[in-house]
């Protein structure tokens, strides 16, 4: 059986990722890994479904064990990725959609560079920090932290395979949906594939 693809998307908090990634999962049939946090739910979120939420010394315990294929600190709180279930699904055939940071996305990327990465940017800073205060889920002062981050996460954007600029978003749903069919239809070549692919096409003169 074919491994499925990892599909790692990076969006800052207040991008409008959620209805992007709902579309693209349900109409491509990807899953979503679900990642552990320190973080306290917040309304309506299920542990489990959401988030597996972690005390701060089961995170670490983890952390110990090698359970996490990457984790990162992100504004205060732990968040990683439960290494077995992401590679059961790949095993199984799975497309596997991966929602995290800069730093982790990086981290994986390394680990993994086959995987197709996607990064969601917001039109402006401005734009971003009126939707997340619009959003009300965070304090006044997590949102000014999260902005910050925001700002130090934006340029890594250049570092992805694609980048969707959610400026309307329908117009940010049909570019999203555009990448991934691209990327299904595109293989991808990388480190040692394309030293294989080379002596490949050498071979045969
Ligand atoms: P939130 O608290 O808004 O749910 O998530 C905060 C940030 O953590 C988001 O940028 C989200 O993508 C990221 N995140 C969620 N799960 C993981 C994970 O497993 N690893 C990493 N590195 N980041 C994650």
């Amino acid at each position: 059986m074919n491994r499925g693809t990892l599909y790692i998307v990076t969006a800052p908090s207040g991008c409008g990722k959620g209805t992007i990634l709902e579309n693209a999962a349900d109409k491509h049939g990807l899953v979503y890994s679900v990642s552990a946090t320190t973080r306290a739910p917040r309304t309506g979120e299920i542990d489990g479904v959401h988030y597996f939420f972690k005390s701060r010394e089961d995170f670490e315990e983890m952390i110990k064990n090698d359970d996490f294929l990457e984790y990162a600190e992100y504004c205060g709180n732990f968040y990683g990725t439960p290494r077995d279930a992401v590679e059961k699904l790949i095993e199984e055939g799975k497309d596997v959609l991966l929602e995290i940071e800069v730093q982790g996305a990086m981290k994986v990327m390394d680990k993994l560079p086959q995987a197709v990465t996607l990064f969601i940017l917001p039109p402006s800073v401005r734009e971003l920090k009126r939707r997340l205060l619009k959003r009300g889920t965070e304090a006044a002062e997590v949102v000014e932290e999260r902005v910050k981050k925001a700002i130090c996460e934006i340029p890594f954007a250049k570092h992805f395979d694609f980048v969707i600029i959610n400026d309307d978003i329908n117009n940010a749903i049909r570019d999203f949906d555009a990448c991934i069919i691209a990327a299904k239809h595109l293989r991808k070549c990388h480190g040692k594939d394309i030293d294989n692919k080379i002596t490949e096409v050498l071979e045969n003169e």
